[in-house]
């Protein structure tokens, strides 16, 4: 008997062995390839769970989702930008199996709160800031799911002074000034020579001018939306993870300036922005914790 944890994200998909203390270990992952991503996502699980009986299966997608058709329509796989049904699709694969699907930021707020950061605090906000930027949000110690399951999604909350175009439509949403790509696109537009979050976050640590500019003013964002939610939430502790949030002072720094000038009402006096423990392994740890929670209803 085998208990299956599967991360769908906008690069990576990794699948994970639940065990019995709820944890989950890695044990397969690919590239998202650029089409036939079901596919890829069959072959790692059936690699995986060969001939053994598997009775729960936990999914984290990238978002949006729709839980109550158990489909996901997530803004960075473009093949399923229209919508795939992950669950029935699941449960074709292996009918005998109870399947639980929640997005991302509410499998990695599972994750921080049992095995993380926020395993102290019942009020907190998990994010990720990375090829996109989202959350989960823990509220009396509960994880967040909303209405149509997409509670979190702080990436989208608008930050001032930004026209950017957002791929949910939008315009503004900290996700189009803040993430990886938006900020490498504004850095390309000034000069900078780079492809990638990574180079531009090495390029900021070196001295770049440009590369700093563009950290700077992705940590204010970050800032701003933060601030915003702390005070929606009136909560204490918010970890960031994901590889973006990684690139340490040059980005932390305008982040911890910006929530000095945003986050100033009385009640936000304590609130504390940490890195993630888990960093990466976080929604996949968060989907293996969606098996152990009661069948939904
Ligand atoms: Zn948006």
């Amino acid at each position: 008997m085998t208990i299956l944890a599967l991360d769908i994200g906008a690069t990576k998909i990794a699948v994970g062995v639940v065990g019995a203390d709820g944890m989950t270990q890695e044990v397969g992952r690919i590239q998202v390839p650029s089409a036939g991503v079901w596919e890829a996502c069959q072959e790692l699980l059936l690699s995986v769970a060969g001939d053994d009986d598997v009775p729960i299966i936990g999914i984290g997608t990238a978002g949006p989702v729709d839980a109550p058709s158990g489909s996901l329509s997530p803004l960075n796989i473009p093949e399923w930008s229209n919508g795939f049904p992950i669950v029935p699709a699941v449960k074709d694969l292996f009918p005998s199996a109870s399947v639980r699907f929640a997005i991302d930021g509410v499998c990695l707020a599972l994750a921080e709160r049992h095995f993380g950061a926020a395993r102290q605090t019942p009020d907190a906000l998990a994010m990720t800031v990375s090829s996109g930027i989202g959350g989960g949000v823990i509220v009396g110690g509960m994880v967040a799911v909303g209405h149509t399951g997409n509670a979190g999604h702080i990436g989208h909350i608008v930050v001032p002074g930004s026209m950017d175009p957002c791929a949910c439509g939008g315009v503004g949403c900290v996700e189009a000034v803040a993430s990886g790509p938006s900020s490498v696109r504004w850095a390309q537009g000034r000069g900078w020579t780079g492809t990638t979050g990574l180079e531009l976050a090495e390029d900021a640590q070196h001295g770049d001018r440009i590369a700093k500019a563009a950290l700077r003013r992705a940590g204010i964002a970050l800032g701003q939306a933060i601030s915003s939610a702390a005070a929606l939430l009136d909560i204490d502790l918010v970890v960031v993870g994901g590889g973006f949030a990684q690139a340490g002072e040059p980005l932390w720094r305008p982040m911890q300036e910006s929530l000095g000038a945003h986050a100033r009402i009385g009640f936000l006096k304590d609130l504390k922005v940490v890195p993630s423990e888990l960093q990466d392994r976080a929604t996949l740890i968060g989907a293996g914790l969606l098996t152990a929670l009661s069948a939904p209803a």
